[in-house]
């Protein structure tokens, strides 16, 4: 990866919109980008959901009961410069969103118009 990509997968502004269900980034190239909530907690890059998305892929026929994770935020925080970890309303915090990975997921109609099943890779 070159320092030029790197460089354009720094954000430059990043909020939460409690009230949209969004994280709504700024990159320091200009581009923006919006993340349901929602998708970031299904798509949580941690230890723990990555075994329990390998384990319901694994039995396609289990039917998923009762409500979802939690969406709900109640904090962030920058990891060095190059993440942030998102705090869950039930507590769930073990989340690393790399900003490479989040870029690279873009969901906007420029980037693709899709949200991806799972954090891209960098
Ligand atoms: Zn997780
Ligand atoms: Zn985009």
């Amino acid at each position: 990866m070159s320092m030029t990509q790197v460089a354009t997968h720094r954000p430059q502004k990043l909020a939460v919109d409690r009230e949209a269900g969004l994280l709504r980034i700024q990159w320091v190239d200009g581009h923006a980008s919006d993340f349901r909530l929602a998708w970031l907690r299904a798509v949580c890059p941690c230890a723990t959901c990555a075994e329990a998305k390998r384990t319901a892929d694994a039995d396609p026929l289990r039917l998923a009961v009762g409500p979802g994770p939690s969406a709900a935020v109640t904090g962030a925080e920058l990891v060095g410069n190059y993440a942030l970890r998102i705090i869950w309303a039930d507590g769930h915090d073990g989340g690393i969103y790399g900003f490479s990975g989040l870029r690279a997921s873009c969901p906007c109609a420029e980037c693709g118009g899709i949200e991806p099943d799972h954090l891209r890779a960098e």
